[in-house]
């Protein structure tokens, strides 16, 4: 079996967490799968290569091995509800985005919830606090970026299109305001179009672990695919990924910058 997650440890204070970029589905899971949901098309594509770069800078990342339709690493192991009064994309969905059914019959029952929350869920976010502990003993403090993508154009989840660049600090409270404001002046600074705790506000990882009072700050990016891939074929662009990559570097920086 595939481990739930790979990380790599780098010595700056920064750790990038990438939940959604997994693929893998279990055997006894994607049995009971129509088609449109083994093609996980709600797949954060490439973000984990898009963000390779920042190995380089000293960075940590944690990136997850399974696809969100087995369990969702950004929701709460009890399934709270994140933003009221949209539509749902829960713990372990059973449509996807488009509002496609993701089983062939039935779905996921509580007792099999209870399985993927131990079997898959709880390990990477085992393995999240641990690094972002070590971190904070190192340094004093721990900074948490959570990496995400998504298509451009969501009917059922947002109207219109989504700007480029979707920074989400929980309206303000998971990261100190300093340096939330370095990371947006960054992000503005760039030739992308820029939203702030806009309809992508952060997040169960960034809501549960950001916590300036106790030195771990944290901020969810919600990038639109079309800045770094072609949307359609969901092949990467090197060229406009080289392109993003310029900004997101800034960004990084003016996060980690002391
Ligand atoms: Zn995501």
């Amino acid at each position: 079996m595939i481990g739930v997650c790979n990380h790599y440890d780098g010595e700056l204070p920064l750790l990038i967490s990438v939940p959604h970029d997994g693929v893998h589905i279990p055997v006894d899971i994607s049995a009971r799968m129509t088609q449109a949901g083994l093609a996980v098309p709600d797949t954060d594509w490439h973000v984990a290569e898009l963000y390779d770069f920042a190995r380089d800078l000293g960075a940590s990342l944690l990136i997850a091995n399974y696809s969100r339709y087995v369990v969702d690493l950004n929701r709460s192991a009890s399934d709270d509800v994140l933003y009221p009064g949209q539509v749902a994309t829960g713990l372990c969905p059973e449509q996807t985005f488009a509002g496609d059914g993701i089983y062939v019959e039935g779905g996921v029952s509580d007792e099999e919830r209870s399985e993927r929350v131990e079997q898959y869920w709880r390990p990477y976010h085992e393995q999240l606090a641990a690094m972002l502990q070590a971190k904070r003993e190192k340094h004093g403090y721990a900074l948490l970026w959570d990496a995400h993508s998504i298509p451009s154009v969501v009917p059922r989840l947002f109207d219109g299109e989504l700007p480029e660049l979707n920074i989400g600090t929980n309206n303000g409270s998971s990261c100190d305001a300093a340096r939330q404001s370095k990371v947006i002046a960054a992000a503005e600074a760039g030739p992308f179009s820029v939203a702030v705790n806009g309809r992508f506000k952060g997040g169960y990882i960034t809501r549960h672990y950001g916590d300036p009072d106790s030195e771990i700050h944290a901020i969810q990016l919600e990038i639109a695919q079309r800045a770094y891939m072609d949307e359609a074929s969901t092949v990467f662009d090197a060229g406009k990924a080289a392109r993003l990559r310029e900004t997101l570097r800034l960004m990084l920086s003016a996060f980690s910058d002391r």
